[in-house]
């Protein structure tokens, strides 16, 4: 987009205080530094609008998260002593934090941040890689998600934009949001992941369209363990433009959970970052007001690698296959390379299981295009 002053620069929030807070959490300790190391080593921020983020307010929070959650996240840290084991799904997931309370608000700011930055129209494109808490519930912690500032971000492109669409791309189902939206015709929400007998969180089979006013407005693509690039991007193109082509969205969020990518110890997908960067060239395609997000990735370096490959393919901008030299440098060995090479592990999903998905969700769409007067 342009106007008088020029092309729209792509926004990226990113502060120390961001930063610190999201990594914070234990089991992606030091994952945002990491991102953003790798983002600036590159070169990046030259060609980013650097954007610090401002807390959320107490108030914004509780635009989504019930009265009684935010009361016990405001006080859980004094009385840790005292907080049974998930209470308020606070237990093994989601230890109670030294500061939660503040890293909630810093978490939730960051994403609001960037939402208001596309409702004011000061950018088309934002990006926060500290965002993307989807399984955080209206009154619980799930899956190391203590607050769904995916549902706040949502909430404020409200504001401005009549109609939104969540698109999940993290290998586990984004239940937070759906749950979130279940009811509501005014946000589409399109999850793709990986779903059997035992993987967190164990819903969005494609039979959950969402409910009432909602109904066919919740979208899922399961698939099995394996998954390959081939596959998911047919997966994920044989929906998007069909789904967009019926609901025209006005702006998008896309959830970019690097879990999806092969190696994550809690992830089984076997999606390289070059695969992911197809998926992200599709959402690009529409032209949307667009808000990227993280998400999943326990497998930190591979998620700083995904996160700086897909910030570079916004800015439509090559990298060099070789890591530059900087803080983190030594983290990247033995071989130095951006590049992350898909794994041995065979697919569980074959042409035929994926063909029914596909059907299945198409049927979902038709539906979904007799409500809205397309058919
Ligand atoms: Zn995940």
């Amino acid at each position: 987009m342009m106007t008088a002053k020029g092309p729209l620069r792509v926004f990226y929030i990113a502060d120390p205080k961001l930063l610190m807070c999201c990594d914070a959490v234990p089991i992606i300790r030091h994952r945002a530094c990491l991102t953003h190391s790798l983002i600036t080593a590159y070169g990046l921020l030259d060609k980013l609008k650097v954007i610090p983020s401002v807390s959320a307010s107490e108030e914004e929070v509780r635009k989504f998260h019930s009265e009684e959650y935010v009361d016990f996240l405001k006080t859980a840290e004094v009385n840790k002593e005292d907080v049974s084991e998930d209470e308020f799904g606070l237990g093994f997931d989601c230890p109670v934090l030294e500061n939660m309370w503040m890293i909630v608000k810093q978490i939730a700011g960051g994403t609001l941040t960037a939402a208001r930055a596309l409702v004011s129209r000061e950018t088309n494109i934002a990006i926060n890689w500290c965002g993307g808490w989807h399984h955080a519930q209206r009154d619980s912690a799930s899956g190391f998600c203590y607050v769904n500032d995916v549902v706040l971000g949502i909430l404020e492109l409200r504001t401005k934009f009549d109609k939104i669409l969540y698109i999940d791309l993290d290998v586990h189902h984004g239940d937070g949001v759906e749950n979130a939206f279940l009811f509501s015709p005014k946000v589409v929400t399109l999850s793709l992941h990986q779903m059997e007998a035992g993987f967190f969180p164990g819903t969005g089979d494609e039979k959950s369209i969402g409910l009432g006013k909602g109904r066919y407005y919740a979208i899922n693509i399961p698939y099995k363990a394996g998954i390959s690039n081939k596959q998911f991007i047919h997966l994920f193109e044989s929906i998007l433009y069909n789904l967009c082509e019926v609901y025209m969205p006005d702006a998008i969020v896309c959830q970019c959970g690097a879990d999806v990518i092969s190696g994550d110890p809690l992830g089984g997908a076997n999606i390289t970052p070059e695969g992911f960067k197809s998926a992200i060239r599709h959402v690009l395609n529409l032209s949307k007001p667009t808000l990227f997000l993280g998400g999943g990735g326990y497998n930190k370096i591979n998620a700083a690698k995904l996160w700086t490959l897909v910030t570079a393919s916004i800015l439509n901008i090559p990298l060099s296959p070789e890591i530059p030299e900087h803080q983190y440098f030594p983290h990247y060995g033995p071989s130095f390379e951006l590049e992350v090479t898909a794994g041995l592990r065979k697919s569980e999903n074959t042409e035929k299981s994926l063909d029914d998905t596909i059907r299945s969700v198409q049927y979902n769409i038709e539906h979904l295009a007799v409500l809205l007067g397309k058919k």
